[in-house]
């Protein structure tokens, strides 16, 4: 994903808007450092807690589908889509190989 082109929400200003942790939710947050607000550009959906996105990751993991492991958790199934996406973004690279493998095979790497 490419970097946005990111302006404060209160100045305007484009420059120096550094990151600063995360929502509840997961969404990356930022600061302006020109005047100090703290926003989330991208306010990611809500309603789930992470350790449901976590649980999600790991049924899928083990082999289910992403529209199985939707209908487990009943959650939505574009909902597991993104947070596989999410995941697999931020992936450490030396994963064990069957995992890395099955990733792959699913389409959420590009390498
Ligand atoms: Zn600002």
């Amino acid at each position: 994903m490419d970097k946005p082109r990111l302006s404060c929400p209160r100045c305007y200003s484009q420059s120096r808007q550094t990151r600063d942790g995360r929502t509840p939710a997961g969404s990356q947050r930022y600061r302006c450092a020109a005047c100090g607000c703290r926003y989330t550009p991208f306010p990611r959906e809500q309603g789930y807690a992470e350790d449901l996105r976590f649980q999600a990751l790991q049924l899928y993991l083990e082999g289910n589908s992403m529209r199985e492991v939707a209908r487990l958790l009943n959650v939505n199934h574009q909902s597991v889509a993104n947070w596989m996406k999410d995941y697999a973004r931020y992936l450490p690279p030396d994963l064990p190989p069957d995992i890395a493998e099955l990733a792959r095979l699913e389409g959420l790497f590009v390498l």
